[in-house]
Protein backbone atom coordinates (compact mmCIF):
# COMPACT_ATOMS: atom_id res chain seq x y z
CA UNK A 1 0.00 0.00 0.00
CA UNK A 2 3.03 2.22 -0.69
CA UNK A 3 4.88 3.99 -2.82
CA UNK A 4 8.20 6.07 -3.85
CA UNK A 5 6.31 9.14 -2.97
CA UNK A 6 3.92 8.41 -0.45
CA UNK A 7 4.41 7.97 3.79
CA UNK A 8 5.36 4.59 4.98
CA UNK A 9 2.13 2.29 5.94
CA UNK A 10 1.71 0.65 9.06
CA UNK A 11 -1.23 -1.90 9.49
CA UNK A 12 -2.41 -2.72 13.21
CA UNK A 13 -4.04 -5.90 13.14
CA UNK A 14 -5.43 -8.33 15.99
CA UNK A 15 -8.02 -5.49 17.27
CA UNK A 16 -10.87 -7.48 19.12
CA UNK A 17 -13.21 -4.70 18.52
CA UNK A 18 -13.01 -1.61 16.51
CA UNK A 19 -15.05 1.54 17.32
CA UNK A 20 -15.27 3.17 13.47
CA UNK A 21 -18.22 5.66 14.13
CA UNK A 22 -18.86 5.12 10.24
CA UNK A 23 -22.08 5.25 9.89
CA UNK A 24 -22.15 3.43 6.73
CA UNK A 25 -21.62 0.61 8.67
CA UNK A 26 -24.92 0.86 10.52
CA UNK A 27 -24.81 -1.93 13.03
CA UNK A 28 -21.29 -3.12 12.34
CA UNK A 29 -19.89 -5.18 10.16
CA UNK A 30 -21.97 -9.00 9.83
CA UNK A 31 -19.60 -10.00 12.80
CA UNK A 32 -20.65 -7.17 14.87
CA UNK A 33 -22.15 -7.63 18.26
CA UNK A 34 -25.78 -6.37 18.74
CA UNK A 35 -26.18 -8.39 21.77
CA UNK A 36 -23.49 -6.47 23.59
CA UNK A 37 -24.28 -3.31 22.02
CA UNK A 38 -27.99 -3.93 23.35
CA UNK A 39 -29.35 -2.95 19.90
CA UNK A 40 -28.88 -0.61 17.16
CA UNK A 41 -25.23 1.43 17.53
CA UNK A 42 -23.99 3.94 15.99
CA UNK A 43 -20.48 3.15 16.46
CA UNK A 44 -19.74 1.21 13.18
CA UNK A 45 -18.12 -1.56 15.07
CA UNK A 46 -16.00 -4.17 13.66
CA UNK A 47 -14.73 -7.61 15.23
CA UNK A 48 -11.21 -8.73 15.01
CA UNK A 49 -10.71 -5.77 12.96
CA UNK A 50 -7.43 -4.42 11.39
CA UNK A 51 -6.62 0.01 10.55
CA UNK A 52 -4.51 0.95 8.01
CA UNK A 53 -2.20 4.27 8.45
CA UNK A 54 -0.62 6.05 6.21
CA UNK A 55 1.21 9.29 7.49
CA UNK A 56 -0.85 11.41 9.62
CA UNK A 57 -4.19 9.35 8.55
CA UNK A 58 -6.14 6.57 8.31
CA UNK A 59 -5.89 4.57 5.11
CA UNK A 60 -8.59 1.16 5.81
CA UNK A 61 -10.36 -0.51 8.21
CA UNK A 62 -11.56 -3.61 8.01
CA UNK A 63 -11.69 -7.63 8.81
CA UNK A 64 -7.98 -8.44 9.89
CA UNK A 65 -7.94 -10.93 7.99
CA UNK A 66 -8.69 -8.98 4.33
CA UNK A 67 -6.25 -6.37 5.25
CA UNK A 68 -4.08 -4.83 3.03
CA UNK A 69 -0.25 -5.48 2.69
CA UNK A 70 2.30 -2.76 4.48
CA UNK A 71 5.67 -1.12 5.70
CA UNK A 72 5.00 -2.07 8.89
CA UNK A 73 2.77 -4.48 11.29
CA UNK A 74 1.94 -4.08 14.70
CA UNK A 75 -0.34 -6.26 16.65
CA UNK A 76 -3.25 -4.91 19.36
CA UNK A 77 -3.16 -8.44 20.77
CA UNK A 78 -6.76 -8.53 21.84
CA UNK A 79 -7.16 -5.37 22.63
CA UNK A 80 -10.11 -2.93 22.12
CA UNK A 81 -9.61 0.47 19.86
CA UNK A 82 -11.35 3.75 19.86
CA UNK A 83 -11.11 7.03 18.18
CA UNK A 84 -8.78 9.41 20.47
CA UNK A 85 -11.51 11.10 22.47
CA UNK A 86 -12.39 14.36 21.97
CA UNK A 87 -12.62 16.74 24.72
CA UNK A 88 -14.35 19.88 23.46
CA UNK A 89 -14.54 21.71 27.01
CA UNK A 90 -12.08 22.44 29.13
CA UNK A 91 -10.27 25.58 31.46
CA UNK A 92 -6.71 24.07 31.75
CA UNK A 93 -4.74 27.85 31.89
CA UNK A 94 -4.73 28.36 35.43
CA UNK A 95 -3.25 28.13 38.53
CA UNK A 96 -3.88 27.09 42.39
CA UNK A 97 -5.47 25.07 44.10
CA UNK A 98 -8.98 25.06 45.55
CA UNK A 99 -9.02 22.05 47.71
CA UNK A 100 -10.49 23.48 50.37
CA UNK A 101 -13.55 24.44 48.30
CA UNK A 102 -14.34 21.31 47.53
CA UNK A 103 -14.30 19.93 50.78
CA UNK A 104 -16.26 22.83 51.72
CA UNK A 105 -18.69 21.71 49.62
CA UNK A 106 -18.92 18.34 49.85
CA UNK A 107 -19.34 19.38 53.47
CA UNK A 108 -22.59 20.38 52.68
CA UNK A 109 -22.50 24.33 50.91
CA UNK A 110 -23.55 24.70 47.55
CA UNK A 111 -21.30 25.57 44.54
CA UNK A 112 -22.24 28.89 43.05
CA UNK A 113 -20.42 31.25 39.98
CA UNK A 114 -18.18 33.26 42.47
CA UNK A 115 -15.54 30.61 43.32
CA UNK A 116 -13.96 31.15 40.39
CA UNK A 117 -12.73 34.50 41.50
CA UNK A 118 -10.13 32.73 43.59
CA UNK A 119 -8.58 30.98 40.54
CA UNK A 120 -8.25 34.37 38.49
CA UNK A 121 -6.39 35.95 41.77
CA UNK A 122 -4.07 33.25 41.71
CA UNK A 123 -3.75 33.01 37.57
CA UNK A 124 -3.19 36.75 37.71
CA UNK A 125 0.26 36.51 40.00
CA UNK A 126 1.30 33.05 38.15
CA UNK A 127 4.40 33.33 35.75
CA UNK A 128 3.62 32.42 31.67
CA UNK A 129 6.13 29.41 32.54
CA UNK A 130 3.96 28.57 35.10
CA UNK A 131 0.34 28.66 33.37
CA UNK A 132 2.36 26.64 30.88
CA UNK A 133 3.70 23.86 33.13
CA UNK A 134 0.08 23.45 34.79
CA UNK A 135 -1.08 23.28 30.80
CA UNK A 136 1.55 20.64 29.83
CA UNK A 137 1.23 18.49 32.95
CA UNK A 138 -3.10 18.44 32.75
CA UNK A 139 -2.83 17.44 28.77
CA UNK A 140 0.09 14.70 29.57
CA UNK A 141 -2.51 13.26 32.31
CA UNK A 142 -5.39 13.66 29.56
CA UNK A 143 -3.32 11.79 26.82
CA UNK A 144 -2.68 9.35 28.99
CA UNK A 145 -6.38 8.68 29.07
CA UNK A 146 -6.88 8.64 25.47
CA UNK A 147 -7.60 12.39 24.68
CA UNK A 148 -6.06 13.27 21.33
CA UNK A 149 -7.70 16.30 21.01
CA UNK A 150 -9.14 19.13 23.25
CA UNK A 151 -10.25 22.53 23.45
CA UNK A 152 -9.12 25.15 26.29
CA UNK A 153 -10.46 28.29 27.28
CA UNK A 154 -9.22 31.74 28.65
CA UNK A 155 -11.48 32.91 31.72
CA UNK A 156 -9.02 33.46 34.57
CA UNK A 157 -7.31 36.34 33.79
CA UNK A 158 -9.93 39.00 33.07
CA UNK A 159 -7.75 41.86 31.87
CA UNK A 160 -6.44 42.31 28.61
CA UNK A 161 -3.26 40.67 29.15
CA UNK A 162 -4.50 37.99 31.30
CA UNK A 163 -6.64 37.05 28.73
CA UNK A 164 -4.87 37.47 26.01
CA UNK A 165 -1.71 35.82 27.45
CA UNK A 166 -3.39 32.67 28.35
CA UNK A 167 -4.64 32.28 24.79
CA UNK A 168 -1.12 32.63 23.79
CA UNK A 169 0.21 29.92 25.26
CA UNK A 170 -3.18 27.29 24.95
CA UNK A 171 -2.37 28.05 21.33
CA UNK A 172 1.42 26.62 21.11
CA UNK A 173 -0.78 23.61 22.00
CA UNK A 174 -4.25 22.78 20.71
CA UNK A 175 -6.03 24.46 17.66
CA UNK A 176 -9.12 25.02 19.42
CA UNK A 177 -8.93 27.73 21.91
CA UNK A 178 -11.96 29.76 23.17
CA UNK A 179 -11.78 33.33 24.08
CA UNK A 180 -13.85 33.27 27.12
CA UNK A 181 -13.28 37.06 28.95
CA UNK A 182 -17.27 36.55 29.97
CA UNK A 183 -16.36 33.82 32.20
CA UNK A 184 -17.64 35.94 35.66
CA UNK A 185 -17.64 39.76 35.56
CA UNK A 186 -13.97 40.77 36.72
CA UNK A 187 -13.92 41.72 39.67
CA UNK A 188 -12.40 45.00 39.36
CA UNK A 189 -15.49 46.07 37.49
CA UNK A 190 -17.85 44.55 40.40
CA UNK A 191 -19.68 47.74 40.48
CA UNK A 192 -19.76 48.46 36.85
CA UNK A 193 -20.69 44.90 35.15
CA UNK A 194 -21.76 47.47 31.70
CA UNK A 195 -18.41 48.80 31.68
CA UNK A 196 -16.52 45.05 31.70
CA UNK A 197 -18.79 43.57 28.64
CA UNK A 198 -17.70 46.90 26.80
CA UNK A 199 -14.04 45.98 27.66
CA UNK A 200 -15.03 41.88 26.83
CA UNK A 201 -16.36 43.08 23.90
CA UNK A 202 -13.64 45.88 22.77
CA UNK A 203 -9.97 46.04 23.56
CA UNK A 204 -9.86 42.60 25.31
CA UNK A 205 -11.90 40.83 22.20
CA UNK A 206 -8.82 42.65 19.95
CA UNK A 207 -6.08 41.44 21.89
CA UNK A 208 -7.43 37.90 21.99
CA UNK A 209 -9.23 36.92 18.63
CA UNK A 210 -5.97 36.29 16.82
CA UNK A 211 -5.21 33.55 19.44
CA UNK A 212 -8.97 31.99 19.19
CA UNK A 213 -11.21 30.12 17.23
CA UNK A 214 -13.95 30.31 20.10
CA UNK A 215 -15.57 32.29 21.73
CA UNK A 216 -17.97 31.76 24.85
CA UNK A 217 -19.78 33.04 27.88
CA UNK A 218 -21.27 31.61 31.37
CA UNK A 219 -25.02 32.81 30.29
CA UNK A 220 -25.87 32.03 33.99
CA UNK A 221 -27.10 33.82 37.30
CA UNK A 222 -24.11 35.40 38.91
CA UNK A 223 -22.76 36.09 35.64
CA UNK A 224 -24.00 37.06 32.26
CA UNK A 225 -27.71 37.26 31.57
CA UNK A 226 -28.95 36.50 28.07
CA UNK A 227 -28.59 40.37 26.57
CA UNK A 228 -25.19 40.26 27.97
CA UNK A 229 -24.29 37.05 26.23
CA UNK A 230 -25.93 38.31 23.02
CA UNK A 231 -23.91 41.23 23.02
CA UNK A 232 -20.61 39.39 23.63
CA UNK A 233 -21.47 36.61 21.55
CA UNK A 234 -22.47 38.79 18.63
CA UNK A 235 -19.21 40.71 18.92
CA UNK A 236 -16.97 37.63 18.92
CA UNK A 237 -18.85 36.58 15.80
CA UNK A 238 -18.55 40.44 13.97
CA UNK A 239 -14.41 39.45 14.66
CA UNK A 240 -14.16 36.29 12.98
CA UNK A 241 -14.61 33.82 16.11
CA UNK A 242 -17.43 31.42 15.95
CA UNK A 243 -19.52 31.29 19.44
CA UNK A 244 -19.87 28.34 21.69
CA UNK A 245 -21.89 29.24 25.46
CA UNK A 246 -21.96 27.79 28.77
CA UNK A 247 -25.62 27.75 29.02
CA UNK A 248 -28.45 26.30 31.42
CA UNK A 249 -25.77 25.17 34.53
CA UNK A 250 -27.15 25.80 37.25
CA UNK A 251 -30.81 27.13 36.38
CA UNK A 252 -33.73 27.59 33.19
CA UNK A 253 -32.82 31.05 31.46
CA UNK A 254 -32.15 31.90 28.18
CA UNK A 255 -28.71 30.64 27.03
CA UNK A 256 -29.64 27.45 25.14
CA UNK A 257 -32.35 29.67 22.97
CA UNK A 258 -29.24 32.44 22.38
CA UNK A 259 -26.84 29.58 21.00
CA UNK A 260 -29.35 28.10 18.86
CA UNK A 261 -30.14 32.03 17.43
CA UNK A 262 -26.97 32.63 17.22
CA UNK A 263 -25.37 28.91 15.33
CA UNK A 264 -23.31 28.36 18.04
CA UNK A 265 -21.57 25.14 17.54
CA UNK A 266 -22.36 23.80 20.97
CA UNK A 267 -24.70 24.55 24.48
CA UNK A 268 -22.64 23.42 27.08
CA UNK A 269 -24.26 21.86 30.68
CA UNK A 270 -28.03 21.75 29.45
CA UNK A 271 -28.77 20.88 33.11
CA UNK A 272 -31.78 22.59 33.33
CA UNK A 273 -33.69 22.60 30.03
CA UNK A 274 -37.37 22.94 28.80
CA UNK A 275 -39.66 21.44 26.07
CA UNK A 276 -38.36 24.16 24.34
CA UNK A 277 -35.28 24.54 24.58
CA UNK A 278 -34.90 20.56 23.40
CA UNK A 279 -37.35 21.20 20.65
CA UNK A 280 -34.74 24.48 19.68
CA UNK A 281 -31.63 22.13 19.80
CA UNK A 282 -33.01 19.70 17.98
CA UNK A 283 -34.21 21.21 15.20
CA UNK A 284 -30.28 23.48 14.65
CA UNK A 285 -26.55 22.23 14.17
CA UNK A 286 -25.67 23.51 18.07
CA UNK A 287 -24.28 20.51 19.76
CA UNK A 288 -25.60 19.55 23.54
CA UNK A 289 -22.39 19.07 25.19
CA UNK A 290 -22.89 17.19 28.88
CA UNK A 291 -20.12 17.55 31.47
CA UNK A 292 -21.06 15.32 34.14
CA UNK A 293 -18.00 15.95 36.09
CA UNK A 294 -19.43 18.95 37.20
CA UNK A 295 -22.50 16.93 38.49
CA UNK A 296 -20.16 14.83 40.14
CA UNK A 297 -18.15 17.08 41.60
CA UNK A 298 -20.63 19.29 43.04
CA UNK A 299 -23.35 16.84 43.95
CA UNK A 300 -25.53 18.56 41.15
CA UNK A 301 -28.23 17.75 39.50
CA UNK A 302 -27.57 15.47 36.74
CA UNK A 303 -28.32 16.44 32.56
CA UNK A 304 -30.99 13.89 30.89
CA UNK A 305 -29.37 12.70 28.36
CA UNK A 306 -31.93 10.37 27.21
CA UNK A 307 -33.95 12.87 27.25
CA UNK A 308 -32.23 15.11 24.72
CA UNK A 309 -30.71 12.08 22.67
CA UNK A 310 -34.78 10.70 22.42
CA UNK A 311 -35.35 14.33 21.34
CA UNK A 312 -32.61 13.61 18.28
CA UNK A 313 -30.17 16.33 19.60
CA UNK A 314 -26.48 15.75 18.90
CA UNK A 315 -24.88 15.04 22.22
CA UNK A 316 -21.16 15.57 23.38
CA UNK A 317 -19.67 14.26 26.29
CA UNK A 318 -16.69 16.44 27.69
CA UNK A 319 -14.77 16.65 31.24
CA UNK A 320 -14.91 20.79 31.53
CA UNK A 321 -11.68 19.88 33.43
CA UNK A 322 -11.16 22.79 35.13
CA UNK A 323 -9.88 23.34 38.96
CA UNK A 324 -13.39 24.91 40.94
CA UNK A 325 -16.55 22.36 39.49
CA UNK A 326 -14.92 19.35 37.77
CA UNK A 327 -11.08 18.69 38.21
CA UNK A 328 -11.03 15.62 36.30
CA UNK A 329 -9.44 14.95 32.91
CA UNK A 330 -10.74 11.61 32.28
CA UNK A 331 -13.11 10.99 29.32
CA UNK A 332 -13.62 7.41 30.55
CA UNK A 333 -14.59 8.80 33.79
CA UNK A 334 -17.14 11.03 32.76
CA UNK A 335 -18.34 8.17 29.73
CA UNK A 336 -18.87 5.44 33.12
CA UNK A 337 -20.72 8.40 34.65
CA UNK A 338 -23.17 9.36 31.73
CA UNK A 339 -24.06 5.67 31.38
CA UNK A 340 -24.89 4.64 35.13
CA UNK A 341 -26.60 8.50 35.76
CA UNK A 342 -27.80 10.33 32.66
CA UNK A 343 -29.33 7.52 30.75
CA UNK A 344 -27.28 7.00 28.02
CA UNK A 345 -26.32 3.56 26.66
CA UNK A 346 -22.39 2.71 26.51
CA UNK A 347 -22.50 3.16 22.82
CA UNK A 348 -23.66 6.38 22.76
CA UNK A 349 -21.32 7.71 25.60
CA UNK A 350 -18.09 6.36 23.51
CA UNK A 351 -20.13 7.98 20.05
CA UNK A 352 -20.57 10.83 22.42
CA UNK A 353 -16.90 11.64 23.50
CA UNK A 354 -15.70 10.97 20.29
CA UNK A 355 -17.35 11.63 17.28
CA UNK A 356 -20.09 14.16 19.84
CA UNK A 357 -17.03 15.84 20.91
CA UNK A 358 -15.75 16.43 16.97
CA UNK A 359 -19.71 17.77 15.93
CA UNK A 360 -18.92 20.41 19.06
CA UNK A 361 -15.80 21.63 17.31
CA UNK A 362 -17.41 21.64 13.82
CA UNK A 363 -14.62 19.16 12.63
CA UNK A 364 -14.66 16.30 10.21
CA UNK A 365 -11.23 15.08 10.55
CA UNK A 366 -11.11 13.95 14.14
CA UNK A 367 -13.78 11.20 16.42
CA UNK A 368 -13.68 8.68 13.82
CA UNK A 369 -11.79 6.02 12.42
CA UNK A 370 -12.95 5.96 8.98
CA UNK A 371 -10.19 6.63 5.53
CA UNK A 372 -9.11 9.95 5.82
CA UNK A 373 -9.73 10.88 9.41
CA UNK A 374 -6.39 12.01 11.60
CA UNK A 375 -4.96 8.45 12.96
CA UNK A 376 -5.62 9.71 16.54
CA UNK A 377 -6.65 5.87 18.49
CA UNK A 378 -6.61 4.76 21.87
CA UNK A 379 -6.09 0.99 22.67
CA UNK A 380 -8.03 -0.28 25.63
CA UNK A 381 -6.95 -3.22 27.55
CA UNK A 382 -10.37 -4.52 27.11
CA UNK A 383 -12.21 -6.62 24.60
CA UNK A 384 -14.83 -4.08 23.67
CA UNK A 385 -15.39 -0.19 24.45
CA UNK A 386 -18.32 -1.12 26.84
CA UNK A 387 -15.67 -1.57 29.28
CA UNK A 388 -15.13 2.01 29.71
CA UNK A 389 -18.74 2.27 31.39
CA UNK A 390 -18.94 -1.50 32.93
CA UNK A 391 -15.37 -0.95 34.29
CA UNK A 392 -14.83 2.66 36.44
CA UNK A 393 -11.96 4.25 37.18
CA UNK A 394 -9.90 1.43 36.03
CA UNK A 395 -7.71 2.68 33.62
CA UNK A 396 -8.21 0.98 30.75
CA UNK A 397 -6.50 3.10 28.24
CA UNK A 398 -3.03 1.52 27.62
CA UNK A 399 -1.71 2.74 24.20
CA UNK A 400 -2.40 6.26 22.81
CA UNK A 401 -1.42 7.26 19.13
CA UNK A 402 -2.11 10.79 17.63
CA UNK A 403 -1.43 12.21 14.01
CA UNK A 404 -0.07 8.31 13.48
CA UNK A 405 2.16 8.54 16.29
CA UNK A 406 2.17 6.02 19.07
CA UNK A 407 2.79 8.91 21.96
CA UNK A 408 1.48 6.72 25.03
ZN1 LIG B 1 -16.81 25.14 31.55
Amino acid sequence: MSSPTSSPTTVITNIASLVTNDPSLGWGSPRSSKFESGGRSPLGLIQDAAVVIEGDRIAWTGESRKAPATDNRVDAGGRAVVPGFVDSHSHLVFAGDRTQEFNARMSGRPYSAGGIRTTVAATRAASDAELERNLTRYLAEALRQGTTTFETKSGYGLTVEDESRALRIASRHTDEVTYMGAHIVSPDYADDPAAYVALVTGDMLNACAPYARWIDVFCEKGAFDGDQARAILTAGKAAGLHPRIHANQLSYGPGVQLAVELDAASADHCTHLTDADIDALANSATVATLLPGAEFSTRAEWPNARRLLDAGVTVALSTDCNPGSSFTSSVPFCIALAVRDMGMTPDEAVWSATAGGAAALRRTDIGHLTPGAYADLAFLDAPSHVHLAYRPGVPLVSEVWRRGVRKV
